[in-house]
């Protein structure tokens, strides 16, 4: 349930009415617009009538949701949450791109990388350090040694870092981490969810593979429930019988999750595409229906890559699709 308050309310009055609603047995989670102030009530508020809320002098209005998800709701929360990540913010019309390789290889290839997207306009810089792999077989990523060659290339581009966790246990290693990412994969890891809602870290959720929006935005408030409200969607292609692309893009979630969740939304056109050629035009259509951001996958030597090669760009390609993302932002 939502109360919004007239603008003329006193403190007085409105710590009244948290203090009786929370005597009802909810949270009170407040919201501060420039004109009104949000309550939004987490709980069960089936002892609150919400007729008799309207009667009172301070309320303006008081909309029953019905939705499960609560912290993330834009009705809680009518502005666009903007996240900060040590100075670079995303959200709110602050758009941010975030490359660097599928996975961090060895100390050259990662600082030539973080160089050549930061020369290139790049907002942070992302890399893999634990790799969810189908195979058992294939690379698994240079595991704490990679998270240490992505703290070097931080120090060395001043670019804030990205990279995936998959394990609980591994949380110490990401202490330095700006962004902590949880892949397609772990999107219903919820042990891990509710882990990473007790950090105050920036946590990039991307959407599973055959995950709903809604599962997405359920995800998502496993993280607030605990207390972390820094969160941020990403959605990276999902699951469909079409074969050419490796997932099909869903640019509609984009529209779709600004109307449901205050939370920014950023495309992933590289693992949503599969294909080095793809990345471009997907990264564009998203620009310019309203994402607030990008994650691409940029490699210095694609072919040679550990893993996604096929759909990395290289730096050159990275800072003509760059320019061109630009020109987008500045036509919308
Ligand atoms: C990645 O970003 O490297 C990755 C593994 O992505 P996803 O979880 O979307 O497959
Ligand atoms: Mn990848």
């Amino acid at each position: 349930m939502i109360t919004v308050l007239k603008p003329n309310t006193t403190e007085e009055q409105r710590m009244q009415l948290i203090h009786w609603f929370e005597e009802q047995g909810v949270t009170v989670h407040e919201s501060q617009g420039e004109t009104y102030t949000v309550l939004g009530l987490i709980g069960n508020t089936s002892n609150i009538d919400a007729e008799m809320l309207e009667l009172l002098d301070i309320v303006e209005k008081v909309t029953k949701i019905s939705e499960p998800f609560k912290s993330a709701n834009r009705h809680f929360h009518p502005e666009d949450t903007v996240v900060d990540v040590n100075g670079v913010k995303i959200g709110g019309g602050n758009f941010t791109v975030i490359a660097g390789p599928c996975s961090v290889e060895n100390p050259s290839q990662i600082r030539e990388v973080a160089e050549g997207v930061k020369a290139a306009g790049a907002g942070m810089l992302r890399g893999g350090a634990f790799k969810p792999r189908t195979s058992p077989y294939d690379f698994q990523g240079m595991k704490a040694e990679g998270i240490e060659l992505l703290l070097e290339a931080k120090k060395h581009t001043g670019l804030p870092i990205v990279t995936e966790i998959m394990n609980a246990n591994h949380l110490p290693l990401f202490e330095d981490v700006d962004v902590i990412q949880v892949g397609a994969r772990n999107m219903q890891n919820f042990e891990l969810l509710k882990e990473l809602g007790k950090t105050k870290k920036t946590i990039l959720l991307k959407r599973g593979l055959a995950n709903t929006i809604k599962e997405l935005l359920m995800s998502a408030e496993y993280i607030m429930a605990g207390g972390n409200e820094n969160v941020i969607l990403c959605e990276r292609g999902i699951r469909t019988f079409e074969t050419y692309t490796r997932n099909t893009l869903d640019l509609s979630a984009v529209p779709v999750l600004h109307s449901l969740t205050h939370l920014p939304v950023v495309i992933d056109p590289s693992h949503a595409t599969g294909h080095a050629d793809l990345v471009e035009p997907m990264a564009l259509a998203a620009a310019a229906c309203g994402a607030d951001g990008l994650m691409i996958e940029v490699h210095n030597n694609p072919a040679k890559a550990l893993c996604d090669g096929a759909q990395s760009l290289t730096p050159a390609e990275f800072a003509a699709l760059m320019n061109k993302v630009n020109k987008i932002r500045e036509v919308i």
